[in-house]
């Protein structure tokens, strides 16, 4: 079976049923990426929100007008945040005092939150800065804005959630009286959870299977040695033994059926990749600033650069940790090769 996507893409505000019970809002992002899509679950007596939006006007404001319509007959209790990132986030502490919900969430995506809205030394810009130019970034407007990334974070999460309930792989949450089941995933980011309905055949994927971008799957300067794609491509294989009768709600596009399938795409697209790079460091040794022109063939700006650097050295690490590829050091700047 392929993909089938369900729906067209909704306004930004709007509500979309999607399943008993089970809205759909899509929240506006100031980047090329330009929406998340969060979920509203409906329970007897409140609502159950699942991921919350940054912390930007344009997405107060509409949280401020829901306040004053549903929310009004039916209050927000709680709310569940797949992963840290600040889209996923940055409006859980607002939501949280004004409507004084509770929130559920792991403890590795909780304590990074802290960690990075606490600025952190490790977390910050210049730590981002250091290891890109370890793997060869020069271009100064990449690293001008990995230094502002820094703040990039807090700029979008500027208040912290200050408690949680922890949420754990396997763990079985109740909503509106059916169980849905905690589901990890790595690579993307410390310690998502994705969560599955069995009996309405959902599962709420946040960045974790999306239906035509493939996850970010970065390395960063905090665990500079790390292999984040062999995590991922576990979870990705994890995933694809759930059954193939699940309607994906993902954080980015549209509601699609054919998880077998896209699970098989991905793994297959990274493969590609992997064997591109693996033929190119055949010839030379390259750093990762190099083998983002092999694993990118077009033209990006600073901040689009920072990110495909990430990407490039989680794929260099990958074929170095499975002993594919040596890594040398050349006056500061790490370059990977095939063995001789
Ligand atoms: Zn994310």
């Amino acid at each position: 079976m392929g993909i089938e996507r369900l729906y067209e893409a909704p306004a930004v505000g709007s509500l979309t049923p999607v399943a008993p019970g089970v809205q759909w809002l899509r929240l506006p992002l100031p980047f090329q990426l330009d929406h998340i899509n969060v979920w509203l679950l409906e329970e007897e007596a409140h609502y159950t929100l699942v991921d919350c939006g940054a912390n930007l006007p344009e997405v107060a404001a509409i949280w401020d007008q829901l306040a004053k319509t549903l929310f009004a007959t039916k209050p927000l209790k709680r709310i569940i945040v797949t992963h840290a990132h600040p889209d996923h986030i940055g409006m859980a502490a607002p939501l949280m005092r004004i409507h004084g919900t509770s929130l559920q969430m792991s403890m590795s995506e909780y304590l990074f939150t802290r960690a990075m809205c606490g600025h952190l030394d490790g977390f910050d810009g210049v730590t981002a800065g250091r290891f890109m130019a370890s793997h060869g970034l020069v271009d100064e407007a990449a690293e001008e804005t990995l230094r502002a990334r820094g703040k990039l974070f807090s700029n979008l999460v500027p208040e912290p959630p200050l408690s949680f309930l922890r949420m754990q792989h396997g763990d079985e949450i109740l909503i509106a009286g059916r169980i849905w089941r905690c589901h990890e995933g790595y690579g993307h980011s410390t310690e998502h959870i994705s969560l599955i309905c069995d009996e309405l055949k959902l599962m709420i994927s946040g960045d974790m299977l999306l239906p035509t971008i493939s996850t970010n799957v970065s390395v960063y300067g905090l665990e500079p040695e790390a292999n984040p794609l062999q995590l991922f491509l576990k979870s990705v294989e994890s995933m694809a033994t759930l059954s193939d009768e699940l309607t994906v709600l993902p954080s980015h596009g549209v509601p699609f059926k054919g998880v077998h399938e896209r699970c098989a795409q991905l793994l297959r697209h990274h493969e590609h990749r992997l064997k591109e790079l693996l033929a190119a460091l055949k010839d030379a040794p390259m750093s990762a600033a190099q083998a983002v022109g092999v694993l990118f063939r077009r033209k990006m700006d600073g901040h689009q650069m920072s990110f495909a650097l990430g990407e490039a050295v989680a794929h260099l690490h990958y074929l170095w940790r499975k002993g594919l590829v040596v890594r040398t050091q050349e006056n500061g700047v790490w370059k990977f090769q095939t063995p001789l």
